[in-house]
């Protein structure tokens, strides 16, 4: 029995191309008592890996987070099968506006302490007691009224190319900066003010507002399903959308268009743009944000520096890179000083 993912990206690109069959992208998550979550990971890589299902999925004691990209052909098969799971009956599947077939390429299913990492200790609080879920409307409705402070639960390269008109977009790497910096901020409107908040697909929200509402918050909403859900509500009721510029996101599309507008710039030449790339020297693999012209004259590169060993024989990159741990950590996310144009 298989239980692990054998194909490249490269092999499984070719595939797809080949197939050429539609896939629907799609998220989804739950909180939930898992007592062997080893067990549990394989029971899904065995099912789905049979139905052609790619993506990231992580898998913990306290539940699951997952990012997919299902045949459309077999979505009815997937659905059934997770609703098959007691705790993920009816889950609601956050379902991508724009469609890729190339948006995972493996099916990665592992299993972790937390399904986010969100840097908190959940014994010193109660995670279930969490903020009022709100929907598209009643998010606009309440992000009207004065007495609102909306806050994004993101970190700066999200928040970056796009997000709600009038929210605070901390300058954080981390959820767990952002919390104590949003908390410090607000700490004087404890009691008076509504505190919305709101995150990709919603997982962060459920925590950060179980956390605030520990921490004295008396009036915390979350919005529900997050922007992914809101941006599908919006269109169908054809409400107001309040959120201006690309919605980031955690496979190889990298993001969603939600409005024309270009809120970002360049990071190389300073002229709008909102197109996250990763430097193209390996060893470096920054993301930052580059226009098609930087992208050309550089190379595909941040700096001069990785242009120059992006150029070298492959052999020989390998070998420059030997001894030194994998730079491309979290903290590196869109942080560089040859970043002339990041604020
Ligand atoms: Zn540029
Ligand atoms: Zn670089």
């Amino acid at each position: 029995m298989q239980l692990y993912n054998k194909l490249s990206a490269k092999e499984r690109e070719a595939l797809l191309e080949e197939a050429g069959e539609d896939r629907l992208t799609l998220s989804f998550y739950a909180y939930a008592k898992i007592g062997n979550p080893e067990l549990f990971r394989n029971h899904l890589f065995i099912a789905w890996d049979q139905m052609d299902v790619l993506g990231r999925i992580y898998v913990a004691h306290e539940g699951i987070n997952a990012q997919l990209s299902v045949p459309a052909k077999r979505f009815a098969e997937f659905k059934a099968f997770i609703d098959d799971i007691y705790f993920l009956e009816n889950v609601r599947l956050n379902i991508a506006i724009e469609h890729d077939i190339k948006s995972f390429l493996k099916l990665k299913v592992k299993v972790r302490k937390k399904i986010v990492a969100d840097g908190l200790n959940d014994d010193t609080f109660d995670v279930t007691n969490k903020g009022v879920h709100v929907d598209a409307a009643k998010f606009n409705e309440l992000i009207n009224d004065p007495n609102t402070i909306l806050v994004d639960m993101r970190n700066h390269y999200e928040s970056e190319i796009g997000h709600f008109q009038g929210a605070i977009t901390p300058d954080v790497d981390t959820f767990r900066d952002s919390l104590d910096i949003i908390e410090e901020d607000l700490k004087e409107h404890k009691e008076d003010k509504n505190l919305v908040m709101y995150c990709t697909g919603g997982i962060r929200c459920e925590k950060a507002s179980a956390y605030y509402k520990h921490r004295g918050f008396k009036n915390v909403f979350q919005l529900e399903g997050g922007i992914i859900e809101y941006t599908r509500q919006v269109e169908k009721q054809k409400l107001e959308n309040k959120f201006i510029g690309k919605n980031f996101v955690f496979d190889h599309r990298r993001a969603e268009r939600i409005s024309e507008d270009v809120i970002a710039q360049c990071h190389q030449c300073g002229k709008p743009c909102d197109t996250h790339v990763n430097c193209a020297n390996e060893a470096c693999h920054l993301l930052f944000i580059q226009c098609e012209e930087c992208a050309e004259k550089m190379n595909n590169c941040c700096s001069d520096d990785c242009k120059e060993i992006a150029a070298l024989p492959y052999e020989e990159q390998k070998a420059l890179r030997k001894g030194k741990g994998a730079s491309n950590k979290i903290f590196k996310k869109g942080r560089s000083e040859v970043l002339r144009f990041k604020h």
